[in-house]
């Protein structure tokens, strides 16, 4: 680690900047729809990525895996993608790959990398891949859907004031203390 990297903490942290897509990805994730474990389909799904399922490893990089890539991301323009948190659209990945990739195209992401056997690789990935049901429809414009994104953007709202409140908090080290007689 170079001695730089200190800068990213020395400075006023921003909720709202910070956790905004934290908070898009969490609302996208809890409306996309997921399919059901079987340990059998899983195996099944899994041989065509030519691994041995009990030792995983990173799809992109041959790393040993540690999580799992929505290669396609549920995420699109900061709402749901209509990509959910299927089988196939799920690939054993590093860590690191899977932070590096972000919602790149995975071919152009195997490109930057320089991956090996590349070839190899994109067969396999795309026979994987062929057992992806693929993409759900969009939520409807029904009410429970507006509620939904009104309250995301009811939390957005409550950070960026929150982030006001800390500037004022930080830059005023005598700020009045709140008594009894004078309540919120
Ligand atoms: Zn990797």
């Amino acid at each position: 680690m170079h001695y730089s990297s200190v800068k990213n903490h020395l400075k006023p942290y921003a909720i709202l900047a910070r956790r905004k897509t934290t908070i898009n990805h969490a609302f996208a994730a809890a409306i996309a729809p997921s399919d059901e474990y079987s340990a059998a389909t899983v195996r099944e799904t899994i041989a065509t990525l030519g691994q041995d399922p009990e030792n995983l490893r990173c799809a992109y990089c041959d790393e040993p895996a540690q999580t799992w890539d929505h290669v396609f991301a549920t995420v699109k323009n900061s709402n749901f993608s209509g990509h959910g948190h299927r089988l196939g659209n799920l690939l054993p990945c590093c860590k690191q790959c899977n932070s590096s990739k972000g919602n790149k195209d995975w071919r152009v992401f195997l490109v930057q990398l320089g991956a090996p056997e590349k070839l190899e690789r994109t067969r396999r990935i795309e026979s994987y891949l062929s057992k992806y049901s693929g993409i759900d429809s969009l939520p409807n414009d029904s009410l429970e859907y507006r509620k939904f994104i009104k309250i995301k953007s009811d939390v957005l709202q409550l950070l960026a004031e929150a982030d006001q409140l800390a500037k004022i908090i930080r830059e005023n080290k005598k700020l009045p203390v709140i008594t009894p007689k004078d309540p919120l």
